[in-house]
Order: C-alpha cells, then structure tokens, then sequence
C-alpha cells in the first residue's frame, strides 16, 4: 500500500506537471518508456499490468526491475479485475490514466481470438467504469492503432478518414476501443484522447515484431520471409521510434484536461480527442532489411513470398498535423539511427538474457 502511494507521489519540485499516472500494461514495451518518461520528469506513476505470456514474461519481469529502480511500482493484476482498479483508485486520486494494456500483435488473433476480446473490449470497459466512478474522474490517453485503417487506401491516413474495414480481428478491438471511448465521452463525460501508433520500434521492444524477429533469426543465420503485396508491390511501414512516441504520450496527457475538477465539480464538456502518432516516412520491409543487414554486419538469408491473409495490411503511412498542431507533436529519429539503437541494446542486454538464441 505504501509503496503504491509513494509511486503515485509527484516530485515536491514540481517538474513536470505534477500529475498522478496510472499506467496499464507498464511493464509492456511502450508503458515501460512511457512510466520512466513520466517518473523523471517528476509525475507519481502507478503501473500495472497482468504479465501474460503473449511474449517471453521474463522480458516483462526485466522491464518492472528497471521501472522499480526508477521507482515506479507495478502492479501485478488484470484491467478486468474491478475489484482491484477500485483498489488503487481507493489509495490514490489519480489525474490521468495511460491505457497501454493490450493484447497486441495482428496474426497472433487467428491463433486466440478470444484474449483480443478479453483485453482490448473487456477490460477496457472495466477500466472506463471505474474511470466514470472515480472522483475525480481522470483523463485518460489510450492506445489505439494505426491498424483502424485497415484496407483504406487514400495516404497518408488522417483521422478523418474512413476506418470502416479493419483487416484484422486485432484492428477490430482498437476500432471497438474507439467507439466505447466516443460512448463514454458523449454519456457520462470522460476526458478521452486516442492515440494511433504507428509500428514503434526500439530498445526494450516486442520479440513478436518484425525488426526484432529479423534482427533474431538474421544472428542465428536462419532464413527471414520478406513478404510482398500482389504483383510485387512493396509492403511498407510507417516505422516510428520509441523516443518520439513516448514525447506524443506526454504531449497528449499534459493537454488532456480534466472533465472534473477537484472535489469532482464538472468544469464543462470534456474532450473526446483521436491523433495519428507516426512518423510520416513509410520505409518498404526490404530497406529494412537492407538496414539491419549492415548494422549486425549479416547476410539475411531472405525468402519473398507473397504475403498471407493473416490480416496485415500492405502499407501504413501517418500524416501528424493533428497531433503536432495540437501539442507539438515532432518525430525526429529515422529509421537507421533508431535501429543502431535497437541493435546495441539487443547486443548488449537481450541476447544474454534470451539464452536460447546461443544455441
Ligand atoms: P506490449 O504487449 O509490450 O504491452 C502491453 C502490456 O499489456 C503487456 O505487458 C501485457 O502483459 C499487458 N496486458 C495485456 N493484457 C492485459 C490485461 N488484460 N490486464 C493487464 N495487463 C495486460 O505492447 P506495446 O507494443 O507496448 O503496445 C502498447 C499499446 O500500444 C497496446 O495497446 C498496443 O495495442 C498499442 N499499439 C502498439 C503498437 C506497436 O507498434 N508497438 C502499434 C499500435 C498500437
């Protein structure tokens, strides 16, 4: 208990905005940039996040030892468990939530629907419901994703487009998010801001993403499947890096507003907000390639197949005025100097940890 209110404790200098955080899903690849973000800039942060096996837990164990350090304490438990986010809100007065919890990964949701339902609508009603009880209420920024997009062609993709074909069941939930949020907002008036990420990449990141699995299989001389659109065309992804993510989740939480104020007098309609975080240049998965071929100084031994229907879409593309005009929204990392990143930080602490990648 005390522990949870001495990490939900701002800094007494006040920098930062002397928020009250509760992060889901910190101990996630973007919750655990995003709490240390917030921890040294001086905000209280809480995390937590039920450790699900979706991809190797000891990577999510390391992550929580290095939030504890930063001291950020993270809760073990699900965003389905009202019990438990009544809890926490009991201990602390939280001013905003950052929503990350998720069951993320796109092919993943032909193997195990149900975890998508489970996570992405389930337990995001779960927290919305305690979020509309609490006094204040906070503002909350979540996750959704650039898949809403689905088979829409028009680039690059801007939030009044068209998000009515999403190509995965993954997209479905993030779409599904976005609706429950509208529904929320219009009847019990929660701050509510969306944030489509864009393929983000970095140190600390998810085994289960191409640049990570590559960069894996590359080391171990294993062959890579390049996948291709119909008739050749490219696939390509808008790729953006960790850093400028995390400076758009701050950036969305300091101009989120309160829809209560204190002793939860209501200070006027609260916001319903939606911005594309991206990094507005598309890179083809073959330059890629191509990049982390020179930085592990490795010959990939590639295999282009047209790609399956697994739900993966052929490009992504942002375009970021929303979110740059709204709260200065400025991605400045390319992908080769964010990959070097990646790299050093695979080199130096995941391939000691992943023991197996030495066999
Ligand atoms: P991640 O899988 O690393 O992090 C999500 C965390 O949530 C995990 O640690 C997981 O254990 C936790 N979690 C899942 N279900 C939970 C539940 N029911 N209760 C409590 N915790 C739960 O993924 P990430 O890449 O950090 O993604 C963060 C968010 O951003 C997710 O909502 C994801 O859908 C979204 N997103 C990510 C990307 C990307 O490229 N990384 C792109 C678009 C959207």
């Amino acid at each position: 208990q005390s522990e949870i209110q001495r990490s939900a404790r701002p800094a007494p200098d006040r920098r930062g905005g002397g928020l009250r955080v509760l992060v889901t899903g910190a101990a996630g690849f973007v919750g655990m940039h995003v709490s240390t973000a917030l921890r040294r800039r001086g905000d209280g942060v809480v995390g937590l996040d039920n450790f699900n096996a979706y991809y190797d837990p000891s990577l999510k164990y390391a992550r929580r030892a290095l939030l504890q350090r930063e001291g950020v304490y993270v809760v073990e438990g699900d965003i389905n468990d009202v019990a438990l986010l009544e809890k926490l809100f009991g201990l602390v007065q939280f001013t905003h939530v950052m929503h990350l919890a998720a069951q993320a990964g796109v092919r993943y949701a032909m193997k195990n629907p149900a975890s998508y339902v489970h996570s992405n609508i389930a337990g995001f009603v779960s927290l919305l419901e305690v979020c509309k009880s609490a006094n204040p209420q906070p503002a909350i920024v979540w996750a959704s994703s650039s898949s809403v997009y689905g088979l829409n062609t028009k680039v690059p993709f801007s939030e009044t487009d068209q998000t009515d074909q999403p190509s995965s069941l993954y997209a479905a939930t993030k779409k599904a998010g976005e609706e429950i949020a509208h529904t929320y907002n219009h009847i019990y008036g929660l701050s509510l801001t969306g944030l489509r990420f864009f393929t983000v990449y970095g140190p600390w990141g998810r085994p289960d993403m191409a640049y990570f699995f590559f960069t894996k299989d590359m080391l171990r001389k294993k062959k890579i499947n390049i996948f291709e659109g119909p008739n050749k065309t490219t696939v390509a992804r808008d790729f953006t890096y960790i850093d400028d993510i995390v400076k758009g989740c701050l950036g969305a939480l300091d101009t989120a507003g309160n829809s209560t104020g204190s002793g939860g007098v209501k200070k006027g309609p609260a916001p319903l907000r939606v911005f594309n975080l991206g990094n507005t240049s598309p890179v083809p998965v073959g330059k890629l390639v191509e990049i982390l071929e020179n930085l592990l100084n490795v010959q990939g031994k590639k295999v282009v197949l047209p790609m399956p229907a697994n739900g993966d879409v052929l490009f992504t593309h942002a375009n970021i005025s929303l979110a740059r005009h709204e709260f200065g929204y400025d991605p400045t990392t390319d992908l080769e100097t964010g990959l070097r990143k990646f790299v050093k930080w695979y080199m130096e602490y995941y391939q000691p940890l992943d023991r197996a990648s030495l066999v």
